[in-house]
Parts: structure tokens; sequence; C-alpha cells
């Protein structure tokens, strides 16, 4: 089946490339239709759905998967959460960079210690088949906030988010092994199994 992914991020295109194969994967882009919602929803469900929608209406009701996804620190009431890709964007009256956001959250978590460093994303998709078949699947992945960078591979806030079970940052980890055990990788899979059932039940 071919896919609209509702994003601009390459990095979550290549990931669900892989993910859903053999399953054909575009974006917004590749079509050429315009593609800027506002994310004003308070959970990555009402944002997914909020993403999703708009591609489905703006691309003509072609198949849609929006993700939504973060990163929650407990011990910081949940931050940065749905405003993940944001945060510290109001402070400094501009978007960070992945580099600086991760520096602002090691920063702001100076001397947490222990359980108190522990973090875990969230992905949540929203596939949109027709207006009235909407499906979804939400999942997270367990880890610890590092006080310094580690690793080059994957995005975001990878390089600060440590695996104890794997001695290892998720950007030191390879693409496939990420797949296998995050957030992406997991509500991911549900997807692909929820389309490729999609002829079995119609
Ligand atoms: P979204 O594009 O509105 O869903 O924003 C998600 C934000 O959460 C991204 O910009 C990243 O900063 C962060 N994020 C989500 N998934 C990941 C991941 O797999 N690794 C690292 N950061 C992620």
């Amino acid at each position: 089946m071919e896919i609209l992914l509702a994003t601009g991020n390459a990095h979550k295109k290549e990931e669900l490339e892989r993910i859903l194969a053999p399953h054909r994967i575009l974006i917004p882009s590749d079509i050429r239709v315009e593609f800027d919602p506002d994310e004003t929803g308070d959970t990555y469900l009402e944002n997914a759905l909020i993403k999703a929608r708009a591609l489905f209406e703006s691309s003509g009701g072609r198949p849609v998967l929006a993700d939504d996804s973060g990163l929650s620190v407990p011990a910081m009431k949940g931050a940065p959460g749905v405003y993940s890709a944001r945060y510290g964007s109001d402070e400094a009256g501009r978007e960070l960079e992945s580099r600086e956001r991760n520096a602002l959250l090691i920063e702001k978590m100076q001397g947490f210690e222990g359980s108190r460093r522990q973090a875990f994303f969230v992905c949540c998709m929203v596939l949109i088949i027709d207006e009235y078949r909407v499906f979804t699947a939400q999942e997270t992945f367990n880890g610890y906030i590092t006080d310094e960078p580690s690793g080059r591979g994957g995005f975001g806030y990878d390089p600060i988010f440590f695996i104890p079970e794997l001695q290892k940052t998720v950007a030191e980890l390879d693409a496939g092994e990420k797949d296998r055990i995050s957030h992406r990788g997991r509500a991911g899979l549900r997807i692909r199994a929820l389309i490729d059932n999609l002829d079995a039940v119609q």
C-alpha cells in the first residue's frame, strides 16, 4: 500500500520506511502538497489526529499516517512532553536545534540523580484509510537522561537517552536495533499488522 506520512521530518520518514516495509511511504513534499498544521492539541493523540486529518483533506483523501511523538521526564512534571519539538523556544525567541535542546534539558536536570533521571518516549500514530476508517496505536520506550550527549545516530533527543539494558544511548544503536525497541518501532509494528490485515477483513 502507498501511505502518505504527515510529517516534514526526514528522520521519521526514514524510520517508518524501514518499519512499514514493503509498504511505500511518501511525504507531503513528494506529492507537492503544503503541510504545516498548528499542533494545538494537549495530547499526542490530539496532535496526531490534527496532522492526519489535515493531510487527508489536502491530499484529496489518500491513505494517511501521522506520527506525534515526544520525550517525558516524570521528575520534571512530564516535560518536555507534547512540546518536545519546541522545547526552549519560548525563552530563546526562536526554534532551538536538537543539540541546543539536549543541552538545555541536561542543564535543567542538573542535580537530578538515580530514578529522577528516568524518562520515556511516546509515539502515537493515527492511520486514516478513508473518512470513516481511522486507526490508532500508541507506544512508549523507557530510559534515562544522560549528563552528556553520546553517539551520532538517530535524531532529536537520541544522544542523551540512555538504555541501561544495552549500556548505550539511542544514538549509539544501529538503526535496526533502535527500530526493535523504540516507541516508533513498536507503534509502527502495530500499524503494519493493521495494514496487512485490512484486506483480510474488508
Ligand atoms: P513531532 O514531530 O511534533 O512529533 O515532535 C517530536 C519531537 O520529539 C521531535 O522533534 C524530537 O525532538 C522528539 N522525538 C520524537 N521521537 C524521537 C526519537 O525517536 N528520538 C529522539 N527524539 C525524538
